[in-house]
């Protein structure tokens, strides 16, 4: 049976035409055959077989305690934290590091009656563009296993567009959900800031970091979501937000959007075409097309990177060799040695070069140049955007700035930086934000675009995408 929604897969459980079994087992047999492109570093095989035999007796016995997702098998980043379950941010400095207790997220969706098939490659700590940065090697794109998968969820979004697993869960501190999902031609979604819990989910840039999904459409997004956001007592950031909204309550829509952004020649050319012709698409479907300034739009990546890097610098601290973390084993004079080996050989280069960048920004002499003045950026970036969302029903942006380039061709650093250029700004405002591919290139990656709207309307974006991707 061909599985492509959660709708279908609940409906052939309940009438025996599938048992859970079956469908972990083909899951389980498509994991090994794309076992090249890297994206799991963990497959939990017999506990998922478990939780599948447990669930065909509950569909038997006790059908009426189903939860909302039973049926919907999942991927979770390798920075979600699985009760007794490895976690490492794809790093040697958490290689055999067990969870001690589960993420909220984690939680809720085993008691919704999801299955975890196993946890995703990724850029180290999350830092990269590429996944090209993880401990355990580079992810091999779904499309073209000579590119790149994108970054840092690459092996979340290749796991989902393999066929390997229903539904990817990630995380997006800059762009990491949206730009891997764009890349392999996956629906991609970063939440509103605080709508899905943090709690367990291993810190890059604590005001920037939010979960999210990658997913071949939206219908089985907005279900996960239902099932995992709201307040959490264990993350004091954690918010409620509306419920779903009906597809058909969308109609003709206000979209703001820059066309200097879209004809930037930064952008590659086919990305540039395939913008133009998705605004004419929009047009003659009855959609308001308003040309908006951005007027911030050059300081988006440096603010994003000082408070990114400021942020990591602070939260990777915690790894010393002593509290957390790989411990050198090397001879040592006192404990500052250890600590300098241990971070030395347990952190990669970029990890090293973040942690640099953001213990600099936050020194004496240039905390008040750098840190702070950032801060300020920031939020005149967010207040215009807002102001920009109170007066349009969504910002229509790109998504990248490049197609995907072949594993190891990118290897200038500003370059890689600056190609967070249209992702960084919903990060940088808490704004829900999600990727769709429109536009088919021959032989490549199809085009995707990416749409944000005001704090909080997640669902309401949800459905917005749901109606335009049927365009
Ligand atoms: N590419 C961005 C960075 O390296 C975003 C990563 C992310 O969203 N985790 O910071």
């Amino acid at each position: 049976m061909q599985i492509t929604s959660l709708a279908q897969i609940q409906a052939a459980l309940l009438s025996g035409e599938l048992t859970a079994i079956d469908l972990v087992s083909s899951y389980l047999d498509r994991c090994a055959e794309t076992k090249s492109h890297n994206a799991y570093v963990e497959i939990f095989e017999e506990e998922i077989k478990i939780a599948a035999q447990t669930l065909d007796e509950k569909i038997k016995n006790n059908k009426d305690k189903l939860g909302p997702l039973f049926g919907a098998v999942v991927s979770i980043k390798d920075n979600l934290c699985y009760k007794d379950h490895l976690v490492t941010a794809s790093s040697k400095m958490l290689d055999g590091f067990v969870a001690p207790y589960s993420a909220t997220i984690v939680e809720r969706l085993i008691e919704a009656d999801a299955m975890i098939i196993g946890r995703t490659n990724c850029d180290e700590f999350c830092m990269g563009s590429y996944n090209e940065t993880s401990y355990y090697g580079p992810v091999k794109s779904a499309i073209d296993p000579t590119k790149v998968s994108g970054g840092s969820s690459g092996g979340g979004a290749v796991s989902v567009a393999l066929g390997t697993c229903l539904v990817a869960i990630g995380s997006d501190t800059g762009g990491s959900i949206r730009q891997p999902a764009a890349y392999n031609g996956m629906v991609g979604y970063k939440a509103t800031y605080g709508s899905i819990s943090r709690w367990g989910l291993i810190a890059y840039g604590s005001s920037l970091d939010v979960i999210g999904f990658i997913a071949p459409h939206t219908e089985d997004i907005t279900k996960v979501l239902t099932v995992v956001a709201g307040r959490d007592e264990y993350d004091s950031t954690s918010i409620d937000i509306p419920n779903a909204v009906q597809k058909e309550e969308i109609t003709t829509l206000k979209i703001a959007y820059s066309s200097k952004v879209m004809n930037d020649p930064e952008l590659k050319a086919e990305l540039r075409q395939g913008a133009r012709e998705y605004i004419v698409k929009l047009k003659a479907a009855g959609h308001e097309l308003v040309d908006v300034d951005l007027k911030y739009e050059d300081y988006y990546v440096p603010t994003y990177y000082i408070l990114a890097c400021a942020e990591a610098s602070s939260n990777l601290s915690r790894y010393d060799g002593i509290r957390y973390g790989h411990r050198s084993a090397e001879d040592v004079d006192d404990y500052k040695e250890l600590i300098w080996k241990s971070r030395a050989e347990g952190f990669g280069s970029e990890v090293k070069k973040r942690i640099m960048l953001g213990t600099y920004v936050l020194s004496q002499g240039y905390y008040e140049a750098y840190f702070l003045k950032a801060q300020q950026v920031r939020t005149l970036i967010k207040e215009h955007t807002d102001e920009l969302l109170a007066s349009h029903d969504v910002l229509l942006m790109p998504v990248t700035t490049s197609l995907p380039k072949a594993i190891g061709e990118q290897k200038d650093p500003i370059q890689s930086y600056l190609s967070d250029r249209c992702t960084v700004l919903a990060n940088l405002c808490g704004l829900p934000a999600i990727s769709y591919p429109v536009y088919n290139i021959e032989g490549a990656a199809p085009l995707s675009m990416q749409l944000i709207t005001a704090s909080k309307q997640d669902n309401y974006l949800l459905a917005v995408s749901q109606a335009l991707l049927s365009l």
